[in-house]
């Protein structure tokens, strides 16, 4: 029998094997691949210093993944839709308070915890995570917004997903300049009257609020920005799609257009003044999200490659002999490791309460650039086979581009990242 090549024995852990997430232990995945059988090779990240309460909602969240979203994501991809009941099913897990803090019901979980929990998901799909991402801050927002009659109207209810909700802040003509809104509140009396429309809604086909971030006083600019809940049943609220999109249709992309639509002030989440900066508040946070969520897919992507490679015969020996196919795959290995140190410093300077935008930028910038191009390497690697739907790396790479916009497009964090430059370089300008 031929010696082992060290490929053979240094195949990596998948992700559902992580030792810290017991929930992981055993799993196989989509595709029934092979399971690894030595793990000695592996680069280790340092443990992450995780509550007892956040290590369960990893836990949790691999679960789900495992067992929810990796069976169901193809065909929620051709099918293009992805039901309500996983909202549901996610929201009995934990998985929809995540954000919110601890005291209010939530799990208040650190972003740390929080770029784990959503690295698990999208291992999964990353379009279903999003659309608990967006749901999530949705619950975060109302928590930290909410007036008391808004808190019991809607928390309890969105933490347990009966009530679903959405971010509308881009509209068709803003999208990174997105101070330059055109939906209007004009006041009448105790109401708002609500004119104009709204672009890239993620979860529009199952929102049933609607925080609209709208203006109020075209005067004052970004000032005069509010968040006001719609009911999505209000009347002269319409829906525009869901969008047809590359990929990851569990997100339901969607417009809304709102025509005379009558509001009552008490639904004001965010008052006049506050509700640009409230919308870009969180912004740092989403961006190292994002960060972790393409790490998951690269992850993926790397543990059905490999073993793929190890079986696939060319030439009279398995591809994964030929060097050229391990110098692509340990080229993926190092990028995914720099996302993951990316990603956890970001997520690390955050929760130790440092303002941070420049590592936030960086980590989302090079963990979309990275995983694109590593998750199109796994799919070469694996020849035409990888380009079906059958393997989760076509779902991955529509995603993945999706990621480039989502948060904050890689040339606004060039932006960033430029400012910062301006100013190291001593041009205050
Ligand atoms: C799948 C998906 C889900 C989304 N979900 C939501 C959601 O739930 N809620 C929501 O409000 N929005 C959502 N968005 C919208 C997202 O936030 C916007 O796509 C993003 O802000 C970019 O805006 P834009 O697409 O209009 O591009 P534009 O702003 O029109 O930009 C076009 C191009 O110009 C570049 N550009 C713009 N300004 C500059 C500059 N200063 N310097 C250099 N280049 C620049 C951009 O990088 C881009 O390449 C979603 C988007 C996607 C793809």
């Amino acid at each position: 029998m031929p010696a082992k090549t060290g490929i053979q024995r240094g195949v990596r852990r998948n992700l559902y094997e992580r030792p810290w997430i017991p929930a992981f232990a055993g799993m196989t995945k989509e595709g029934s691949l092979p399971k690894p059988a030595n793990t000695t090779d592996e680069v280790h990240m340092p443990d992450p210093q995780l509550s007892a309460a956040e290590t369960a909602a990893i836990e949790a969240a691999t679960a789900f993944s495992r067992d929810v979203i990796a069976p169901n994501a193809r065909a929620w991809e051709l099918q293009r839709a992805m039901s309500r009941e996983v909202m549901t099913q996610a929201a009995e897990a934990g998985l929809c308070r995540l954000l919110v803090p601890r005291d209010m019901g939530g799990e208040g979980l650190s972003l740390t915890a929080m770029s784990k929990v959503m690295e698990a998901l999208s291992y999964g799909d990353f379009a279903a995570a999003f659309a608990l991402v967006v749901h999530n801050n949705f619950c975060r927002s109302l928590a930290a917004n909410g007036s008391p009659k808004l808190l019991e109207r809607y928390l309890a209810s969105s933490c347990a997903a009966q009530t679903i909700g959405s971010f509308l802040l881009t509209e068709p003509q803003s999208g990174s300049d997105a101070a330059n809104l055109k939906t209007v509140a004009v006041r009448d009396g105790e109401d708002w009257v609500i004119n104009g429309e709204k672009a890239w809604v993620t979860n529009s086909d199952k929102a049933d609020v609607l925080a609209v971030y709208l203006q109020t006083d075209p005067s004052e600019g970004w000032r005069g920005i509010a968040c006001v809940l719609v009911d999505r049943d209000t009347p002269g609220v319409d829906l525009i799609g869901p969008y047809e999109l590359m990929g990851g249709h569990a997100m339901a992309a969607g417009g809304f257009t709102f025509k005379d639509v009558r509001v009552a002030r008490s639904q004001t989440m965010i008052a006049t003044g506050d509700g640009f900066k409230a919308a870009m508040g969180g912004i740092d946070v989403a961006r190292v999200v994002v960060g972790a969520m393409c790490s998951g897919m690269l992850k993926c992507a790397l543990d059905v490659a490999y073993p793929y490679a190890l079986k696939r015969q060319a030439f009279g020996q398995a591809i994964a002999d030929f060097q050229g196919i391990q110098w692509q795959l340990a080229d993926v290995a190092t990028d995914l490791h720099a996302i993951d140190l990316m990603v956890a410093h970001a997520a690390g300077a955050i929760d130790a309460g440092e303002n941070v935008p420049l590592p936030a930028a960086h980590a989302k910038k090079f963990a979309t650039r990275a995983a694109q191009t590593g998750l199109s390497q796994c799919m070469q690697v694996m020849g035409a086979d990888g380009y079906k739907h059958d393997f989760p790396l076509a779902r991955h790479l529509a995603c993945v581009k999706a990621g480039h916009y989502m948060d904050g497009t890689t040339e606004i964090q060039n932006v960033v990242i430029s400012r910062s430059m301006r100013r190291q370089f001593g041009d205050e300008g």
